[in-house]
């Protein structure tokens, strides 16, 4: 019975070796040759039967990790395996084609026919290792992640208000291990000023609502009191009954993109404050002139509509692009230029810096309006002012040419003929003869000296108008009578022209001055009329005196009709000079006219004749 038993189990145990999925090695130990395997055996080191019996237990493994001793099967040590430990150890095994299998290995002491033995089992481990490998992997990634991105996360459980962190997040939080983690020491690290808000968010919004904690807020960093932003997400979890037990999720530190976002966000208003406030136009066109941008301060020329339509449409007088318009020649991007626009705006002058610049991925340009339609105003004043000053400079130097030569000569026939007088030689007739002389010139002179005088009172302003009551009809036939032996000397007619001859007319101005005028143009008149005649008149226009010298001398070609009146002028050029005359006269009276509340104006054509008229109040 004893016989049939040992068979049975026996039998059993061949079954059970050879069925068994884990390799399984039997080596004598005193020798450490391997007397039996199975089949397991061969496929693990993928090699015959045959070939493993033989072998030396340690040569199973790889030469570094192969340990050897009598008590030992690759270092599991049987002492190990008899005080109970079923700890079982990690080795390798080389298969026959050199790659190299992980085992876990479990040793036990049999007795094999009659020989004291051990038996090893080999498990291949290789899936079981690989999925290690990999977790350590993901874990290696999360925790490497959490440093790059500085995200930290965290589990809060509410049922016993405490949480826990990752490494991340305490470095975040500037917080040790030894922080204690419930709500209110989360709530502690929060800004001052963040923490009403937070408390309420967390109780109000993400419990009571159920919803994703996602929020930015700010922190006082507890390592070193620095402000410093978070966004923290996190997710629900519930238990069977649906209460919330828990909160998982990661606090990223965001400072860097907050401020950048800041400096961003102020960047822009500055450039729309920029945009806003420039004191000048601008727009942004395309290359066809389509307007893809402007200004504000455009927008009150342009109108809401303008985005899209042609610039040119928008601004333009006339509607239709410059002749000289940039866009002509293509936009060249980075080049700055400048062009003058006239009839902008309702015929205003604007100067346009143009630059070319990519805007919305296209070539485009930008356009900067200044208004410069006073300045040009100022520029062409200037010029003219200048060359006003520069005409009058050519003209004082005539004139003082012309003076001396106009004093010199009643002076030399004063000298002259006064040094005659002295002579006994002459006749009492002839003597007589140079009196007269003297006494022309000195008037002459006494003309140009009161010319001169009268022009520098009348610009210093100290001329004084002094009204009487006189009759103007009695004025002008003194002047006629005063003036006709000069006419007839002449060859010519002076003649009046009196409004109803009989009543005499009497005005309140100051009759000095209104002869002199008079005087003036009659003098005029004689001057330059040597046939036909001479014709004074005046009549009542309204409440004003309208008085006229008209004569049919060389007259005055139009383009002399305003500039006669200005200082020293005169038509005849002073290199050909007949008449004389220092061009005083004319602004002289065209002072005292208005000087007395009147105007002055003339007709004349060359060759025909001029009217002189003045209109001075009654
Ligand atoms: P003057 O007569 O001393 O030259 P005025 O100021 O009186 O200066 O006149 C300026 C100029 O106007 C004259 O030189 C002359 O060319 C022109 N002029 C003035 N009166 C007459 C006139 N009656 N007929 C033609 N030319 C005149």
């Amino acid at each position: 019975i004893a016989e049939e038993k040992l068979k049975e189990s026996e039998a059993q145990f061949k079954d059970f070796f050879e069925k068994a999925s884990d390799a399984i090695f039997i080596a004598e130990i005193e020798s450490g040759i391997i007397v039996d395997a199975n089949i397991a055996a061969s496929r693990l080191l993928l090699m015959p039967y045959n070939h493993i019996i033989g072998l030396h237990h340690s040569q199973l493994h790889p030469k570094d990790k192969a340990v050897y001793s009598n008590e030992t099967f690759t270092g599991h040590t049987l002492e190990a395996q008899q005080k109970g430990s079923t700890h079982p150890s990690e080795n390798e095994v080389v298969r026959s084609d050199g790659s190299l299998v992980p085992v876990e290995i479990l040793a036990a002491e049999v007795t094999l026919k009659g020989k004291h033995c051990l038996m090893g089992t080999f498990r291949d481990i290789s899936a079981r290792k690989q999925t290690e490998q990999a977790l350590q992997e993901s874990e290696f990634f999360f925790r490497e992640s959490q440093h790059a991105a500085f995200i930290g996360s965290y589990k809060y459980d509410l049922l016993n208000d405490s949480w826990t962190s990752s490494e991340v997040l305490e470095q975040i939080f500037g917080i040790d291990k030894s922080y204690s983690k419930n709500f209110q020491r989360w709530l502690d690290i929060t800004h001052p000023d963040d923490r009403e808000m937070m408390n309420r968010y967390f109780n109000e919004e993400v419990l009571a609502k159920r919803k994703l904690f996602n929020k930015e807020y700010r922190i006082i960093r507890k390592s070193d009191d620095e402000i410093r932003w978070v966004l923290g997400l996190g997710k629900l979890n519930f238990d069977a009954e649906d209460n919330i037990v828990e909160i998982m999720g990661t606090i990223q530190d965001i400072t860097e993109r907050k401020l950048a976002d800041e400096s961003l966000l102020e960047s822009n208003e500055l450039n729309n404050s920029l945009m806003q406030t420039i004191p000048f136009g601008m727009d942004i066109v395309d290359e066809e002139g389509n307007t893809l941008f402007i200004s504000k301060n455009m927008e009150k020329y342009f109108g809401p509509d303008s985005i899209g339509n042609k610039c040119w449409n928008l601004y333009r007088d006339d509607k239709t692009q410059c002749s000289d318009c940039p866009l002509h020649s293509g936009i060249n991007i980075g080049n700055t230029d400048l062009y003058e626009s006239n009839g902008v705006f309702g015929g205003r002058t604007f100067q346009i810096s143009h630059t070319g610049m990519v805007f919305r991925g296209k070539k485009a340009m930008l356009e900067i309006f200044q208004d410069i339609t006073e300045k040009k105003e100022a520029e062409t004043e200037l010029i003219a002012a200048k060359e006003k000053a520069e005409e009058s400079d050519r003209l004082k130097s005539a004139f003082l040419a012309n003076m001396s030569h106009e004093i010199r000569t009643p002076l030399n026939s004063i000298i002259g003929f006064s040094e005659l007088m002295s002579e006994p030689d002459y006749t009492h007739e002839q003597q007589f003869q140079f009196a007269r002389f003297i006494n022309v010139s000195g008037n002459n002179l006494l003309t140009i000296i009161s010319d001169i005088m009268d022009i520098s009172k009348i610009e210093a302003g100290q001329v004084q108008v002094k009204k009487t009551i006189f009759s103007v009809n009695q004025l002008i036939i003194d002047i006629e009578k005063e003036y006709s032996f000069k006419a007839i000397e002449k060859g010519i007619e002076l003649g009046i022209d009196l409004p109803g001859s009989k009543n005499e007319i009497f005005i309140e101005t100051d009759k000095d001055k209104l002869k002199q005028i008079l005087v003036n143009f009659v003098g005029n008149a004689l001057k330059f009329t040597s046939e036909g005649y001479i014709e004074i008149a005046f009549k009542m226009a309204g409440d004003a005196v309208q008085f006229q010298v008209k004569d049919t001398g060389i007259g005055i070609s139009a383009e002399f009709h305003q500039q006669i009146f200005e200082r020293f002028r005169q038509v005849e050029p002073a290199h050909t000079r007949k008449y004389g005359g220092n061009g005083l006269g004319l602004p002289i009276s065209k002072a005292l006219i208005e000087l007395l509340g009147g105007t002055i104006w003339l007709e004349s054509e060359q060759g025909v004749g001029s009217t002189f008229y003045f209109k001075i109040p009654k």
